[in-house]
């Protein structure tokens, strides 16, 4: 059989759980970054947090060896604010953090009457509370267009815990208003993948997806139509990793003498 060319062109790589926990490095992420750099992939970093700008990230991983610049990172933020822009910049109430305010201003007005708003958009608020979630139900129900950043359900902290993610927040405003929303923008959406196309130039089958959770990293990969190898844990039919110090191995398998 004659050798494919080399099929994936960068990586969109998950962050919490893949290449750090909380404020702490996975041994090996920086050495296993550098590794595939060498090999001439360009790695993306993808995450479903809004609450922090792509240049508070990227600093946090240079501080963890891993050279980076905020042009690299991808947040549920970013992907929020690029689908308020697509449906024509509506004056938008935001439920969620001020990165996330921050994020939408840049492609929208913003407004703090809920009843004005013409769009919402919701992402993870760890102060969330009666009166917040009053206010997101009122705009809810007043405006056109309804982007949650993402819906992911929990999430674990350095001290291995469980808590709830913005899924908690998401399922009020679906409870409430009886309102489902019109676009999902983080991972497992096509609105993320979207943001990188437009970005980099590249294409979804491009784009290799690597990350610690199925429902949210395969499940991307999945509804892009690229491939997912899913790190720490083993699912049938899925490519898995132990960590990420196997994945420049495995990407250079897939890209070079595979054809999947
Ligand atoms: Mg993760």
């Amino acid at each position: 059989m004659a050798p494919c060319s080399p099929r994936f062109k960068a990586i969109a790589m998950d962050l919490d759980g893949t290449v750090y926990n909380g404020s702490k490095a996975v041994q090996g992420a920086a050495e296993a970054v550098a590794e595939l750099r060498a090999t001439g992939l360009e790695v993306l970093f993808c995450t479903n947090n809004s609450t922090k700008t792509g240049k508070q990230i990227s600093d946090k991983l240079c501080r963890m060896g891993i050279p980076c610049t905020a042009d690299m990172i991808y947040t549920s933020g970013d992907a929020a604010a690029d689908c308020i822009r697509k449906m024509g910049s509506p004056r938008t109430y935001v439920m969620g953090s001020d990165v996330l305010k921050h994020s939408i201003s840049a492609v929208s007005e913003i407004t703090n009457v809920p009843e004005d708003a013409k769009a919402l958009a919701v992402g993870f608020d760890p102060t969330v509370d009666y009166e917040k979630i009053t206010f997101g139900v009122r705009a809810a129900l007043a405006t056109e267009k309804i982007v949650f950043c993402n819906e992911d359900a929990v999430f674990k902290k350095e001290d291995g815990k469980i808590y709830p993610g913005p899924g908690a927040v998401t399922a009020a405003i679906r409870a409430c208003s009886k309102r489902e929303p019109d676009a999902v923008a983080g991972k497992p959406s096509v609105y993320m993948m979207n943001s990188i196309e437009n970005r980099t130039g590249l294409e979804a089958e491009e784009i290799l997806v690597v990350g610690d959770s199925f429902d949210t990293d395969i499940m991307f990969a999945k509804n892009c139509g690229t491939v997912g190898i899913l790190v720490g844990e083993k699912v049938p039919g899925i490519f898995a990793a132990n960590n990420i110090s196997e994945i420049p191995q495995l990407a250079l398998k897939f890209g070079t003498s595979d054809c999947l």
